[in-house]
């Protein structure tokens, strides 16, 4: 695939899963918050466990979903303490800096657009020293509304400025490209390797990126 960078202006980027490695957030919330939780409250894991991801499931798709401080009050622990706590497991995915560096040589506007509470993406930028590479960041918090919702798109849109025709997205959330694309964007690929510990996903109707490279030749 060659692809038409000088139809490209802006490039909108994800970051869990599509920039950063989602092993992070996948041990945090997965094997880390049931851990501290089951301590809390002196109940066995596998009961915590349950507790936890039922309470995960009712906030999908919602803002409450990456609010951490939600979190801390609906589990009663302190989860931007907890995610301090294992900031060396933060990474980036081998493919990003290449790319991000390739972007600023062809002199796109970049941003990251992440769902996360800007608690949490200081944290990892601040870990990942990429913050130099965007020229905006926004996080759904700032916006009022998930990236799996069109006025998402819509207020960035007009925050931004950018034309629909000439800009490109890439994450490793299908309902938030889904919902781009329904708002109009052009150019729209989904990052199918989001874990360093997980096979890469291919259940999606978008194209498919394992690597940032496939978009670099
Ligand atoms: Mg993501």
């Amino acid at each position: 695939m060659t692809f038409p960078w000088q139809d490209v202006t802006w490039v909108l980027l994800d970051m869990d899963g599509t920039l950063l490695d989602k092993h992070y957030d996948d041990y945090f919330w997965e094997t880390l918050v049931p851990r501290e939780y089951a301590r809390r409250r002196g109940l066995a894991l596998e009961a915590a466990r349950t507790d936890v991801f039922a309470r995960y499931q009712r906030e999908e798709g919602t803002l409450n979903w990456t609010d951490i401080d939600f979190w801390s009050r609906e589990l009663d622990l302190d989860i931007p303490a907890l995610k301090e706590s294992i900031r060396h497991l933060i990474e980036v995915h081998p493919d990003t800096e290449d790319f991000l560096k390739y972007l600023r040589r062809l002199d796109k506007q970049v941003a990251l657009v992440t769902n996360a509470h800007f608690k949490t993406w200081r944290l990892k930028m601040n870990h990942t020293g990429l913050t130099g590479y965007f020229d905006e960041i926004i996080s759904s918090f700032d916006l009022g509304f998930p990236k799996e919702e069109v006025r998402f798109w819509e207020i960035l849109q007009r925050q931004l400025g950018y034309d629909l025709a000439h800009t490109l997205l890439v994450d490793d959330n299908a309902e938030a490209l889904a919902a781009a694309q329904s708002h109009g964007i052009r150019h729209l690929f989904f990052k199918a390797k989001s874990s360093s510990q997980q096979p890469p996903s291919n259940h999606t109707s978008f194209t498919t990126l394992i690597s940032f490279h496939e978009l670099m030749v």
